[in-house]
């Protein structure tokens, strides 16, 4: 039995699919105007997790993520981040290219990065601007139905006319005062009320990206995206919504608003957040520098399935708190185990015990990281390494390590040295060069005190993680 922790329940809740053995479910993806970012990352490998999982107990998964692709902030004026340009536009304008050019070029890039984190690919990777002409028409239904207005080629989704409004972020009509407080503070004067989000805003003067519509030209809102691409693909209702659990409030919490509001039908059943990344403790910013993508991580000498390994050691829901250090014990975990696995015979029977656990762990609203405790006990067991070897097989369909490739593995995979530690090598290095060797002897020391060997081979040095 699969359970999994409903964000709309607020419960951990037995999985029951509508159509089984079939589970849609539908992920926010990326915008795509700059590099996304491992915080990001992470929400996309729990969504990964739980695909996995789901396959592992033999559902088959339709999977949409879409490609936000379409600037919804306005390009000057009155919006709600106060004049500024849309990232998207102004990002175009700064590199002489098309709007177009940036997101297809940063699509690209997200999905090699998925690819190396061997995050499955969706079945679909729908762009909203190849969806305006259904957000229109949800639009469209929605002003049929009283639940949204117009005000000067801008509509908004009128708020207090949808009763269930709240349903999920707990923010809730009764509430009003919070409710205020949880929307950002708005300069948009020409709506009734604060809490009212647009679906389709105007166009100003001058504006790159804009599409015509009964209302004029103009451009969509960016929660009615989700909405349309989502209904397009998986229908009314659907199994599954993931995201961060950032986008709760007010994504898709009007998410629900505007497609039950049109459809009348209920519109999720199982809605999963994950928890945020921090880095040092801290929150991810562009001013604090402390923003990396899975390049960055490359760069460093890093395998990028290292962070999917670490990403696997916290819970999905809990607080993640990336340091480079811990990326590094990561490394040599994940090294481990690849050269252990490498070492098996071929596989034959496995390991009913551990597979058993290791099932129980994960359906258990996806504790991976008490499944990957189980499998280093596996690993340290006496069973037969043929044995392992089969049940390994079978656990890396959810873990997604790369384990039946361990021999081709174990090459690439190499010891990442801090930089501290580089140093040493590398003053280490040139008082043999100048003879030093007494002194030089004395900095292997140091540097086998903070837990690394240096061999000295003809092709060079070697450095081994004591
Ligand atoms: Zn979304």
């Amino acid at each position: 039995m699969l359970k999994l922790y409903n964000t709309l329940t607020r419960k951990t809740e037995e999985f029951k699919a509508l159509n089984p053995p079939l589970v849609n479910m539908y992920t926010c993806g990326p915008t795509v105007y700059r590099d996304v970012h491992i915080g990001n990352f992470r929400t996309y490998l729990m969504a990964d997790f739980l695909r996995r999982t789901l396959e592992y107990n033999r559902f088959r998964v339709t999977h949409i993520k879409n490609i936000t692709d379409v600037g919804h902030m306005r390009r000057l004026g009155h919006d709600h981040n106060h004049g500024q340009l849309d990232p998207i536009i102004e990002e175009a304008i700064k590199k002489g290219k098309t709007p177009k050019e940036i997101a297809s070029y940063y699509t690209e890039i997200f999905l090699k990065d998925e690819e190396k984190l061997n995050i499955e690919k969706a079945n679909k990777y729908p762009k909203a601007s190849e969806h305006v002409k259904e957000m229109i028409e949800i639009i469209k239904i929605l002003l049929k139905k009283k639940l949204a207005y117009e005000t000067e080629g801008t509509i908004y989704f009128d708020v207090k006319k949808f009763k269930n409004y709240g349903q999920l972020s707990g923010n809730t009509l009764d509430k009003m005062d919070n409710l205020l407080q949880a929307v950002r503070v708005s300069l948009e004067t020409d709506k009734k009320e604060s809490i009212d989000f647009a679906l389709w805003k105007k166009a100003e003067e001058g504006r790159l990206m804009r599409w015509d519509s009964p209302w004029g030209e103009g451009f969509p809102g960016w929660h009615i995206e989700c909405t349309a691409m989502s209904i397009k693909y998986l229908g009314d209702t659907f199994d599954i919504h993931t995201g961060g659990e950032d986008l709760i409030f007010p994504h898709h919490e009007d998410e629900i608003a505007q497609s039950e509001g049109a459809t009348g039908r209920k519109f999720v059943n199982y809605w999963l957040h994950g928890g945020y990344l921090l880095v040092n403790n801290e929150k991810m910013s562009r001013s604090k520098g402390n923003v990396y993508t899975i390049s960055d991580l490359e760069k460093k000498g890093f395998d990028p399935l290292t962070f999917r390994y670490l990403t696997l050691m916290t819970h999905y829901k809990a607080k993640m708190n990336f340091t480079w250090e811990a990326l590094e014990g990561a490394q040599i975990a994940y090294k481990r185990l690849i050269e252990e696995v490498s070492k098996w015979d071929r596989p034959k029977i496995g390991c009913a015990e551990f597979e058993q656990r290791f099932l129980e762990a994960i359906n258990d609203d996806l504790n991976m990281s008490k499944a990957l405790s189980i499998v280093w006990e596996m690993v340290k067991s006496d069973y037969p390494t043929s044995a392992k070897a089969e049940s390994i097989l079978k656990m890396d369909e959810v873990l997604g390590l790369d384990l039946q490739d361990a021999k081709k593995k174990k090459k690439s995979i190499k010891v990442v040295v801090p930089d501290s530690v580089k140093k040493l090598i590398a003053e280490r290095e040139s008082l043999r060069k100048m003879g030093s060797f007494t002194k030089a002897d004395h900095l292997r020391n140091k540097i086998k005190k903070l837990g690394y060997i240096i061999k000295d081979t003809k092709k060079g040095i070697e450095v081994e993680k004591i």
